[in-house]
């Protein structure tokens, strides 16, 4: 339920939410802003079945109706998802549904629309008309990672909500509901800081991720890093350089994750995650820490990454134990 989910995640919103179909003085135009977070469409549209519901209180999101809406089966309730543009057709096409009375009996028509910011001139242009003046009975929900993208008239007009970065345990979940295992999901998670679909099949993830256990492994001497690096890793560079830098970056990424879990010391993974914090807890992990961000802030800057990733073989395949 979404209700639940807001009001667990971003409780301000949420309560000014409620007051607001509380007081039924609904405005006609709201922006749901704030950095990426999976939440903030899911919200558009529980909004949409608020607005339609209309019982002075927040949608039930049980009913056959909020169902529909839910569904996209609901004739007053349009939908534009960009992906990417919204381009000045998208725009007409609603207006022309914006033309007709509302088909369902409940007399209301509702816009959402997603990454307003992604509008074309053109299309913003027309948006901004349809919202100085808008009808009664018609309601505007616009979704933006980038307020600052949004055409100013257009946002000043709106409620404004702002969503924060979603945390981690949220986007994890969000990742297993769409049958990530988990611990890609944690990996995602921490690596974008967003739900973004993404094919963990992809080469460079899949040779981070196998990078990330040979370290470990190599660490407790089940074979040597420099000889992993050599060997396997850049032969690659040398064929795809895009694949072999991309697989690097998610590495040092991951491998800073991993070193921050083991020093946090928390118990709650899965079974193959659990397993390298296990083994690299044998070591300095503040050392190692401080290592990897070394070679990270270096390999950020126009360095020669073979160097650095002969030097970070080094610095690993020497470090012993702790007593
Ligand atoms: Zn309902």
């Amino acid at each position: 339920m979404i209700k639940e989910l807001l009001e667990e995640n971003e409780k301000i919103i949420y309560q000014s939410m409620v007051n607001v179909f509380k007081s039924g003085n609904i405005p006609q135009t709201l922006l749901l802003a704030g950095p990426s977070n999976p939440l903030k469409k899911e919200a558009a549209v529980f909004l949409a079945q608020s607005i339609i519901e209309d019982h002075n209180d927040l949608a039930c999101e049980e009913c056959e109706r909020c169902q529909r809406i839910k569904a996209g089966n609901y004739y007053d309730v349009y939908l534009i998802a960009g992906e990417g543009k919204i381009l000045k057709d998208d725009i007409e096409r609603l207006l022309e549904e914006f033309h007709q009375t509302a088909l369902e009996r409940d007399g209301k028509k509702v816009f959402v629309i997603y990454d307003i910011d992604t509008a074309n001139p053109k299309a913003a242009n027309m948006i901004l008309k349809s919202i100085e003046e808008p009808m009664p009975g018609n309601y505007w929900i616009f979704t933006s990672d980038r307020e600052d993208a949004v055409l100013p008239t257009i946002a000043s007009r709106c409620l404004i909500w702002r969503f924060h970065r979603p945390n981690i345990a949220f986007l994890q979940k969000k990742y297993a509901e769409n049958s990530y295992n988990m611990n890609d999901a944690y990996i995602l998670a921490r690596l974008f800081h967003e739900y973004r679909p993404f094919d963990i099949h992809d080469k460079a993830y899949v040779l981070a991720k196998e990078m990330l256990e040979r370290t470990v492994d190599s660490m407790s001497r089940k074979g040597s890093l420099e000889m992993f690096f050599i060997n396997e890793w850049y032969p690659l560079a040398k064929k795809e350089a895009d694949v072999f830098n991309k697989s690097q970056d998610y590495y040092l990424d991951m491998m800073i994750i991993l070193l921050h879990d083991a020093i946090k010391d928390n118990q709650d993974y899965d079974e193959w995650y659990a397993d390298l914090l296990k083994q690299i807890k044998a070591y300095d992990l503040y050392k190692m820490t401080n290592i990897f961000y070394e070679i990270k802030d270096l390999a950020n800057t126009n360095a020669e990454r073979r160097l650095l990733f002969d030097r970070l073989a080094y610095s690993l395949d020497k470090m012993e134990e702790r007593k």
